[in-house]
């Protein structure tokens, strides 16, 4: 039997505000259990939310960039459910009246094509505490604790659109995935994170034979933190309702757990609907009206998006898109080649050699391009130094690994070591009849016509050289001295 998948995502994304949500502890991964607590973000009696207007522009900033509407009018509900993590007994998150709807996001999907995902909402809630257990597993704990720093930390949630333009295949979720995470980093509303756990997935998955119109029952997948995993559990999923409907089988609606050293997923209970949870507006908080002007100030305000520094690239530079796509994909390694391109004329040159050389010393040492010990400067003295010829291509990346490692200069690396190329005719012509001297039997071939033995010839002078002159000029002065 064919079918259609149908996947969709809810993204939980840690906004990365200097304070929380809805009380001014600072937001900071890094801190103690416990320190950064407060009678709001722990939910003791009486203690009243304050709203963090960051967070709301933040929120409207990533609307914005997944071309949502941005709603006048948005309020705040209570999610009831009760957690270890979650003190107050509910969670302040958004129900009918979010801040933003009915977007969408460009992926380029499995045939290469450009796809917009739907959006259906981007909304702004409360993050819940954190369980520490005392095993890696759950089952063999013998305790749990509970840090509420991350308590009340503002959380965007993120949800694709069923019926409009739903994922369809592993490869789109993937897709999907990577641009959403490229996009909220380039609008710095989040660093995204997924080992700090700052980017978290549930994913739901459902099967109907292909033609059908009627959705099958889904199963979703909670709270998953690398592509791996979800790459795995999708397949494994899809597998598992492809098995249990040609079996004759039904699906249950089911929300389950995937277990990463098995690699599979494993039912955790039956999923609830809205209405097990109760949601009713947030007594403590008015109804926000957005003003225009702070939503226009936002849309004004608003960071080149992955999209547009791609066409920025080609249109300004000239690049290939292929390279484009390759520079822009972290926005700081396209900030650093836009400082370079301030220096350098030959940009495609630039490009190659921030792609080919910069991208293989930053992966051998494990480095992100902030922690880059070449500063955009040096980095374009260098590649200026092999446009005009002043070191060959070789050597080039010989001094590139050298500053890389020691944090000097181009130049300092070409004069130390003596690397200039050897220019003057006259020692060349010296070298090449050297050559020829030694080499009479190649010599002689090559007078009677065969080509072939050239580029022995040139690499013996190159050797004499230690690689410091220009093949090219190389071989048109031993084919005047051979065949005049
Ligand atoms: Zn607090």
């Amino acid at each position: 039997m064919d079918f259609d998948v149908i996947i969709g995502f809810e993204t939980h994304v840690e906004l990365k505000t200097d304070s929380k949500l809805f009380c001014d502890c600072p937001v900071d991964y890094d801190a103690l259990p416990n320190t950064l607590i407060c009678p709001v973000c722990t939910g003791q009696p009486g203690a009243l939310p304050v709203l963090n207007k960051k967070a709301v522009e933040y929120t409207v900033r990533a609307g914005l960039a997944l071309k949502c509407t941005v709603n006048r009018l948005s309020r705040f509900a209570r999610k009831n459910y009760f957690y270890p993590d979650l003190p107050k007994g509910y969670q302040i998150s958004q129900y009918d009246k979010p801040f933003c709807e009915e977007g969408r996001l460009e992926i380029t999907s499995g045939d290469g094509q450009p796809y917009a995902v739907g959006i259906k909402r981007v909304h702004l809630e409360e993050d819940a505490g954190k369980l520490v257990h005392s095993s890696d597993s759950f089952e063999a704990s013998e305790f749990s604790l509970v840090d509420y720093n991350r308590s009340c930390v503002p959380l965007l949630e993120i949800v694709t659109d069923h019926e409009k333009n739903p994922l369809r295949s592993t490869l789109e979720a993937r897709a999907y995935l990577e641009k959403l995470r490229q996009t909220l980093r380039y609008i710095e509303v989040s660093d995204c994170n997924m080992e700090k756990g700052q980017l978290r997935c549930d994913v739901n998955i459902s099967l109907r034979p292909k033609g059908s119109k009627a959705y099958g029952n889904r199963s979703e997948i909670k709270n998953m933190a690398s592509f791996k995993a979800i790459g795995e559990a999708l397949e494994y999923e899809i597998a598992r309702q492809r098995g249990i409907i040609e079996g004759g089988g039904e699906i249950f609606q089911e929300t389950r757990l995937f277990d990463e050293a098995k690699h599979l997923t494993l039912p955790m209970r039956s999923k609830e609907d809205a209405p097990d949870y109760r949601y009713f507006p947030d007594p403590d908080l008015l109804e926000i009206e957005l003003p225009d002007d702070f939503v226009d100030n936002i849309r004004r305000s608003m960071p080149e998006l992955p999209d547009q520094s791609v066409d920025r690239l080609v249109g300004q530079y000239n690049l290939p898109k292929e390279d484009a796509l390759l520079l822009t994909r972290d926005k700081r390694v396209a900030g650093y080649f836009s400082a370079c391109a301030l220096f350098v004329q030959d940009r495609q040159r630039l490009s190659r050699w921030i792609i080919k050389d910069l991208f293989r010393l930053l992966k051998k040492s494990s480095l992100s391009i902030a922690q880059c010990p070449v500063p955009p400067e040096g980095f374009s003295e260098l590649v200026n130094a092999v446009t005009r010829d002043e070191i060959t291509e070789k050597m080039g990346r010989q001094v590139l690994e050298e500053m890389f490692e020691r944090g000097v200069s181009a130049g300092s690396v070409i004069a130390e070591k003596d690397l200039k190329p050897i220019r003057d005719l006259k020692t060349l012509e010296r070298l090449v009849d050297e050559v020829i001297a030694e080499n009479l039997q190649v010599t002689a071939k090559i007078r009677e016509g065969s080509t072939k033995p050239m580029d022995y010839l040139i690499g013996q002078v190159m050797k004499k050289t230690r690689g410091k002159a220009n093949p090219k000029e190389l071989a048109k002065l031993i084919q005047e001295k051979l065949l005049g």
